[in-house]
């Protein structure tokens, strides 16, 4: 082999190893902090292209363990999540996260605990609940309808531990600060925001979305959402990592979410005094919504939202 074609082999095997989904790139670890890790998954919702994954792994290198957050939306997912980190550190897993029920966050359970089957599993109560409650298996459904079958394998496999407000998990040298029952409901009713105090990082799940909006479906609260921002602004911490979206501080990774949803409400108020139907209301708040147009998603949600927040503004008025 001479050495052009070594070189060319190299390069080739290199990146076979890195974790490729076609069609939408590379993903690995981004570095936050000098222990806080973040694998900032594709924008969509889950479909065949993305495999599944669209949300935010996160890691964190402790003394003696890793500690992660939201492993991923399916099994094959959380398998390429553990590689990932393979790659940074051999420390094992011993903890993970969960921000909320949405399978497209945790599903990735059960790679972490097939490989440590000694890792604790942490989420809300509630989430443990509903998630044994079928939501799991609704999930699992979800994912592999809307992968085509590339979920395959996929079992809901649950967290291991029930967390309460303001709880402090010490695991591997590190000390993880648990915000729920902030307002009681906000993305969903089964939200925590994970605070890692050494290195000031907030993972808000999807209390947080950047250049990405979701659904506030029947359990969210779109009130509670805008209080819960308002909170984790108030940490005062110096990262935030959304639940879909870029990192980065307060003022880039919360208060967009944040401004998008007070304009939302403003708008619908203003409109529910005149009278005004969810449609009518639509055109004010576009008008001033330019920063959010080419969010993923925008056209889909942005009617869906002003319904829901009518729909509160009336409840709260009766
Ligand atoms: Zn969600």
């Amino acid at each position: 082999m001479n050495k052009l074609v070594l070189l060319f082999t190299l390069a080739v095997s290199s990146t076979s190893q890195a974790w490729t989904i076609d069609g939408l790139g590379e993903y690995k670890f981004d570095t936050l902090d000098k222990q806080t890790f973040i694998i900032h998954g594709p924008l969509g919702e889950p479909n065949v292209k993305n495999h599944g994954f669209m949300n935010n792994p996160g890691m964190v290198i402790g003394a003696d363990g890793v500690i992660v957050i939201d492993p991923g939306g399916t099994y094959q997912v959380g398998k390429n999540v553990i590689n990932e980190i393979k790659k940074i550190t051999d420390k094992p897993i011993v903890a993970a996260f969960n921000t909320h029920v949405h399978g497209d966050h945790w599903l990735g359970n059960q790679a972490i605990l097939e490989a440590y089957p000694n890792a604790k599993i942490y989420a809300h109560p509630a989430m443990i609940a509903q998630a044994k409650d079928g939501a799991g298996d609704s999930w699992v459904g979800i994912m592999d309808t809307s992968t085509e079958g590339l979920s395959k394998g996929t079992v809901a496999t649950y967290p291991t531990d029930a967390t309460t407000h303001l709880q402090e998990v010490n695991v591997a040298g590190e000390t993880f600060r648990i915000h729920n029952d902030i307002t009681g409901v906000a993305h969903t009713n089964t939200d925590i925001m994970v605070e890692h105090v050494g290195s000031k990082t907030l993972f808000l799940g999807d209390n947080d979305l950047i250049h990405r909006f979701g659904r506030f479906d029947g359990t969210s609260d779109m009130h509670g959402n805008i209080k819960a921002l308002e909170y984790a602004i108030d940490l005062g911490l110096t990262h935030y990592v959304p639940g879909h979206g870029p990192s980065g501080d307060a003022n880039n990774a919360v208060k967009p979410f944040l401004d998008y949803l007070i304009i939302i409400k403003e708008e619908t108020a203003k409109g529910y005094e005149e009278d005004l139907a969810d449609y009518e209301i639509k055109p004010f708040a576009d008008k001033r919504l330019a920063d959010y147009r080419d969010w993923h998603g925008y056209d889909a949600q942005l009617g869906k939202h002003i319904n829901k927040m009518l729909l509160e503004i009336e409840a709260l008025d009766i």
